[in-house]
């Protein structure tokens, strides 16, 4: 990936989005200034709205303007988008977050699953550390924007892989197997796939082959994605980073936030070659929507994802010790005890982040 020197100040657009997506967005907002100041670290964040309700506004779910601004940014975070009685004449969602993958290439979805302090995880799991990588611009969803067949009997959807997606895809996988190993983490990558039955499949398995080979150092694994999600389960603690296709992933990421403790904890990346969107795994909730009910775990570690890549990226020690502090907060808030309503506590969305800012 492409390593430019760190700016002054880095410029980051902020899409804070529907429902919780503001409140949570917030949160993270909060708790970047407060571990950016002592570490001489500057951000100038550059606010701006797009999802369904600025849909219902303007009739765009985002802007051109929007479009351009994020693609002259450093990085980009993003709340959450969507509401269900918002959708276009067609009957479609409003997902600006597919309309960013797409342009912006951004390829691997990255979605860690780790367990955190205090937190029951669902399942008897006793250590869950793995990274999901979801590819998100192609795959199963490749067809979305097509026609209808025309037939009122049959409608089809289309699983494309090309040779140029896969590879950034495990390029980046193998890249966060590296970064965990020199860690302390196994330096493991698992395929899920479907090669016994589907030529794409096959395809995909091929060039992972192929990237594999140019990792020596990295042990792989191949793994159906069916018996995959069984492992996945039942011993969780084999895996390090799990790489897969679009649809594949999109049910695997969020079997992973279940079994940790669920999506308000879960964070996520989608990186690309040169540009990234960090955002909680979680969507816009309408059902908790502006009642301080918000879990804003998900999004604080999305902010800390941000810090990391952009450390590795502009080689700045600054930002990779900024994403340590944010993650021994919330480790150290948890453990204390603090919690939001949907993981077993009673704290707020604010009174949460107000104790990782404290921690912090
Ligand atoms: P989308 O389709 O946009 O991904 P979704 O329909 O899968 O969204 P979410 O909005 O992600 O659903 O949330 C599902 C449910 O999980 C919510 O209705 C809410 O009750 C709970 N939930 C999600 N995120 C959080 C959070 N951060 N804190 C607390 N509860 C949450």
């Amino acid at each position: 990936m492409a390593m430019t020197p760190a700016p002054a100040s880095y410029e980051v657009v902020v899409l804070p989005g529907d429902g919780i997506g503001v409140e949570v967005m917030d949160a993270g907002v909060a708790v970047l200034r407060a571990v950016a100041e002592p570490l001489g670290l500057r951000f100038d964040l550059d606010f701006h709205r797009a999802g369904a309700n600025a849909y219902k506004e303007t009739g765009v779910a985002i802007a051109d303007s929007v479009m351009t601004a994020a693609g002259n940014a450093d990085a980009i975070l993003f709340g959450a988008m969507g509401l269900p009685d918002v959708r276009r004449d067609d009957g479609t969602e409003i997902a600006p977050q597919i309309d960013l993958r797409e342009r912006f290439g951004l390829v691997a979805g990255v979605r860690p699953a780790t367990l955190l302090p205090g937190i029951d995880p669902v399942l008897y799991a006793p250590k869950v550390d793995f990274v999901t990588v979801r590819e998100s611009t192609e795959g199963l969803f490749a067809g979305r924007n097509d026609p209808p067949s025309g037939d009122p009997d049959v409608e089809h959807d289309r699983m494309t892989i090309t040779r140029s997606a896969s590879e950034t895809l495990f390029d980046v996988s193998f890249s966060l197997a590296a970064a965990r190993r020199r860690a302390g983490g196994p330096g493991r990558v698992t395929l899920f796939d479907k090669a016994n039955v589907l030529k794409s499949q096959a395809f995909l398995r091929r060039i992972f082959d192929e990237v594999a080979e140019r990792h020596p150092g990295i042990e792989t694994e191949r793994v159906y994605v069916d018996a995959g999600v069984m492992m996945m389960v039942r011993e969780p603690e084999r895996f390090d980073v799990v790489v897969t296709e679009n649809m594949f992933g999109d049910i695997v990421s969020d079997l992973a936030a279940g079994i940790t403790g669920g999506l308000g904890l879960a964070p996520s990346a989608d990186i690309g070659r040169d540009h990234a969107v960090f955002q909680p795994c979680h969507g816009s909730a309408p059902d908790i929507a502006g009642r301080d009910l918000a879990n804003p775990v998900g999004m604080i570690l999305s902010v800390a994802m941000m810090l990391d890549w952009l450390g590795e990226r502009h080689s700045d020690g600054r930002c990779l010790d900024a994403a340590r502090r944010v993650r021994a907060a919330v480790d150290a808030t948890l453990a204390a005890g603090t919690r939001t309503r949907d993981v077993g506590g009673t704290a707020g969305t604010t009174s949460f982040t107000e104790a990782v800012v404290a921690a912090l």
